[in-house]
């Protein structure tokens, strides 16, 4: 297959755009997180989504399979199968309109989301949403694709809350728009329109009901001011209640709370919150003088707020914990398989006891296969908590690569039953121990797969495994 393919994808793309070498396709087997995958047969880069149609039609009718990649920033597993054709996204990278009138941007799918961004601050707008920590690399197909969830989620929610419109390469190769925009004489106002909403199937389907070739997004004029401060609680409950509080009285654009993994250089406490507001000079005062008095009211301690500054500017996990970016991310040779997911903000505190209790449950094993609690940290969305549990294990060590990747399931199996939680991230990693548990649900998505992707072309095995589709 793979010199037919070359072939055929050259015709399409042209040479320079298509390999079939070994080390480029080993390069693309894999995501950010520790999971193997396979090898692609050939790995292709379009650049208009004249071509992605073409590859996919081509795919079609030769029974290949496609996988989907922007810059493969997630760590939940790509399920990149053998012999696949690898269609790589990132010369889809063309900003199409920014209509400031109207409030929002096209972009093709390969665009990176920080890039955007940076485009719109010379007028002073931004994105609705500051995007995820992959903000720097992540393109915004597989932002939307994935759903991420993004900095500053307390107020303004996920990605995909802010999509106005898709353009979508179909498994059969068919081109649709959704919402407005699926009127050729209309401007892509909303996404609610010509019937139902079309674009929320696509937006954390992973890729396999469709190639998302273009983004319309809303935009938000860049706050006057950014406010910072955080706490320190002797008892996570209390941080919790504090954090839902503020979530009541919408007194922050983002909570971020923190109740394991290593405690911020130089505090003492169960738990920390970081607190960030934005907004007009007079409302943001406001706002946070409400959120210092509720997280005085629940016990909280007032710390310097420069670790917050410092990582909501640079957008670094690493000073969320006080620490400067290197040696926070050279912590190699450690890998961090990662569960996460959303609670509602009550059943935040069972989730916290319950991987606390396995924690302390299986502290021999932790320290036979050397694992380390990375962060068991929390964004506050707009009515829950997403929580992130990062365990980390020592790559060189095949039994703890076994041990790690067992027990992300473990942890994803009891906090799904036991803890109340629904992933947020689903990769080959997670899914498969939590779909089947869908029931119904799952059985229409199946449905769903199959009859919009009857040759099995797009992402095949991943959210739908391939024996569920028969
Ligand atoms: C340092 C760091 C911090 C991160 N922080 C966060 C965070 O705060 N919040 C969060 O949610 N995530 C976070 N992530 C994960 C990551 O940023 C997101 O998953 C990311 O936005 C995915 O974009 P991507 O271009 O890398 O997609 P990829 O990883 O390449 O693809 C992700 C999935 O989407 C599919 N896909 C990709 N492009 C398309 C497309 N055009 N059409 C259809 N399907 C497509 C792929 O097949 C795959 O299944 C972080 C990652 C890193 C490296």
């Amino acid at each position: 297959m793979r010199h037919d393919a070359k072939r055929a994808l050259a015709a399409i793309v042209g040479d320079e755009h298509v390999s079939d070498r070994m080390a480029d396709r080993i390069c693309y087997s894999q995501d950010c997180g520790p999971d193997k995958a396979g090898i692609p047969a050939v790995v292709v880069r379009p650049k208009s989504t004249e071509e992605v149609s073409a590859i996919v039609q081509w795919a079609n009718e030769h029974h290949h399979s496609i996988y989907t990649r922007g810059r493969a920033t997630t760590f939940l597993g790509s399920g990149v199968k053998d012999d696949v054709i690898m269609l790589e996204t990132t010369r889809m990278d063309r900003i199409e309109t920014v209509d400031l009138d109207a409030g929002y941007v096209t972009a093709q799918c390969g665009a990176i989301w920080h890039g955007i961004d940076a485009v719109l601050h010379r007028d002073g707008w931004e994105l609705a949403v500051p995007g995820g920590g992959g903000l720097f690399s992540c393109t915004i197909g597989g932002t939307v694709a994935v759903n991420a969830i993004p900095h500053g989620a307390t107020e303004y929610g996920m990605t995909g809350d802010h999509v106005l419109s898709l353009e979508v390469v179909l498994p059969t190769g068919e081109v649709i728009k959704t919402g407005s925009a699926a009127n050729p004489s209309s401007a892509p106002i909303e996404r609610g329109s010509n019937g139902p909403d079309l674009t929320g199937i696509f937006i954390g389907a992973y890729g396999i009901l469709g190639i998302i070739t273009s983004v319309t997004y809303r935009l938000r004029r860049i706050p006057e001011v950014e406010l910072f401060r955080f706490y320190a609680f002797d008892d996570y409950h209390d941080a919790i209640d504090a954090a839902g509080g503020i979530q009541a009285q919408a007194a922050s654009t983002f909570v971020v709370a923190l109740f394991g993994g290593p405690k911020p250089a130089g505090e003492t406490g169960d738990a920390f919150l970081h607190i960030i507001v934005r907004d007009r000079v007079v409302a943001a005062e406001a706002r946070i003088r409400e959120a210092e008095a509720i997280c005085a009211s629940h016990h909280g301690r007032s710390r310097s707020a420069e670790g917050t500054r410092r990582y909501w500017e640079d957008h670094m996990y690493s000073w969320l914990r006080n620490t400067a970016p290197g040696p926070y991310y050279s912590d190699r040779p450690y890998f961090c398989p990662e569960v996460a997911g959303f609670v509602s903000t009550n059943q935040l505190k069972h989730a916290v006891a319950i991987f606390r209790e396995m924690k302390a449950e299986r502290e021999e094993e932790f320290a036979h296969y050397g694992i380390r609690v990375k962060g068991l940290d929390t964004y506050f969305a707009r009515n829950g908590a997403y929580l992130w549990i990062d365990t980390l294990y020592d790559e060189r060590r095949e039994d703890a690569y076994q041990y790690g990747l067992k027990l992300r399931g473990d942890i994803a199996e009891r906090m799904f039953t036991e803890g109340g939680m629904s992933p947020g991230g689903l990769g080959a990693g997670v899914a498969p121990y939590i779909m089947p548990k869908l029931g119904e649900t799952y059985a229409f998505l199946r449905r769903l797969k199959a009859s919009m992707d009857p040759n099995g072309v797009l992402n095949p095995g991943l959210l739908v495994g391939e024996g569920d589709l028969k």
